[in-house]
């Protein structure tokens, strides 16, 4: 999980574990603003409209989700746990209040302030079926 105020360095750390690890994957938030310049939808976010999102924050599907700017933004439970059931180690880029969220979800939590690759002893933490490995945290929120 990292976490950082907006222009802290957060998406030159993720480029940095993706280049060095392949068996990492960014996860892909669903969000309700407008896609900019460059962006694609399905690459950079999932778009989607308002009312969509409100629909599917009510059915559950997200793992964590927050207000932000005005728009929402929220990180997708089925996506997760099918790149995790797949192999793949999942890195969230989200902001602090998502990471409250996720902090919640794992108990206890694990963190690692400063360092890449971090795996608790015992495992990977397992909640609610997903299975959660947090890499780093830039922050201590
Ligand atoms: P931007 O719109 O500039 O791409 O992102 C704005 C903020 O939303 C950034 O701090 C980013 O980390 C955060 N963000 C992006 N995706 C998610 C998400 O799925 N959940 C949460 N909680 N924050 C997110």
């Amino acid at each position: 999980m990292i976490v950082a105020p907006s222009g802290a360095g957060k998406s030159s750390l993720v480029n940095a574990l993706l280049a060095d690890d392949a068996s990492l994957k960014l996860s892909l938030s669903t969000t309700t603003r407008s896609p900019r310049p460059g962006e694609i939808d399905g690459k950079d976010y999932r778009f989607v409209g308002k009312e969509q999102f409100l629909r599917e924050r009510e059915k559950g599907h997200f793992l964590e989700w927050a207000e932000v700017h005005g728009h929402f933004y929220g990180t997708s439970k089925p996506w997760i746990e099918s790149q995790m059931q797949s192999g793949s180690d999942v890195i969230l880029e989200i902001d602090w209040q998502g990471a409250q969220q996720i902090r919640k979800l794992i108990q206890p939590a694990y963190y690692q302030a400063t360092k890449y690759e971090f795996s608790p002893e015992s495992g990977s933490p397992s909640t609610a079926g997903l299975s959660i490995k947090l890499l780093v945290s830039t922050s201590s929120f």
